[in-house]
């Protein structure tokens, strides 16, 4: 296959670990130049060579302006907008106004940020190809996780308004949505979820992992492997979709285990 992206030039939001890292390494490792941003300075530091990292906070939108404004000058080719935080594990009547107002503003106001600066860029390029991160709670909610949801409902509202939007610019945007991915988030995910519902950690895995088709976790380098095909030019006539990588969720709470 194909996805041969020499010369091209990438932007990742929250980079330096996780999904993020995952993809900046496998659009790396297929030619790309990848500028990656995130507000974790050791991981920051700890990149593997070859990837450009900047601290910013991609909820403040001068901090989002201030990193891309460099980079876009010399154009971009694809941005992948992945920031987007767990938010409060809790009944709905116990979110306090930060637990809301944080994790849409990481999440979903971050894209926004990110997709207005580099849609001219695009539009003058007459190419370009955008990836948000949505989830399996963007597609069939998630109790005791309201603002998550709200966030990844929106995303999934976005990248079909945007691909509609721009798609006579010949730039196409998708999102992902991946299921239950192995790693530190998701270790922190169950435990919040175990405490909230007074199980073990072990009872929370097996909800996940029985909820879905395939029984089964993802990894972050199969998410990674499909924002790949969808910046290459395989993914050229795709756009507007909403790609699930979650071995099929049939629940996202089995109440009977
Ligand atoms: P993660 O929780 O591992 O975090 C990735 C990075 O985000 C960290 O390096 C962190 O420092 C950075 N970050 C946090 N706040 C930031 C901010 N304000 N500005 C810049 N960087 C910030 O994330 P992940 O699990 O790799 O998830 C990436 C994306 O995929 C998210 O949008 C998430 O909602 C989505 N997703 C993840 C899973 C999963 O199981 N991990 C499942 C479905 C969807």
């Amino acid at each position: 296959m194909d996805t041969d992206l020499t010369g091209k030039r990438a932007v990742i939001t929250a980079g330096a670990s996780g999904i993020g890292l995952a993809t900046a390494k496998a659009l790396q490792g297929e030619g790309a130049k990848v500028f990656v941003c995130d507000v974790d300075e050791a991981a920051l530091a700890a990149l593997p060579e070859g990837l450009t990292g900047a601290k910013v906070d991609v909820s403040k939108s001068a901090e989002v302006d201030a990193w891309l404004s460099p980079i876009l000058g010399d154009g971009v080719d694809f941005l992948i907008n992945n920031a987007g935080t767990a938010g409060p594990t809790a009944a709905v009547e116990e979110i306090d106004d930060e637990g809301w107002r944080s994790c849409l503003a990481v999440g979903l106001d971050s894209q926004f940020y990110c997709v207005r600066r580099v849609v001219p860029v695009m539009k003058k390029q007459h190419s370009g190809a955008i990836v948000n991160l949505t989830s399996t709670a963007g597609i069939m909610g998630f109790p005791n996780r309201s603002p998550y949801t709200a966030v990844k409902y929106a995303v999934v509202g976005l990248t079909k308004t945007w691909a509609m939007e721009l798609g006579r610019d010949n730039i196409r945007v998708n999102a992902i949505a991946p299921g239950s991915v192995n790693g530190d988030r998701m270790d922190r995910v169950v435990a919040a979820h175990a405490k909230a519902e007074g199980v073990t950690e072990d009872h929370v895995r097996a909800m996940y992992t029985l909820g879905t088709s395939m029984a089964c976790f993802v990894d972050a380098e199969e998410v990674a492997d499909m924002i790949v095909y969808l910046c290459s030019d395989r993914g050229k006539r795709i756009s507007g979709q909403i790609i699930a990588i979650d071995g099929n969720t049939e629940t996202q709470h089995p109440r009977d285990l």
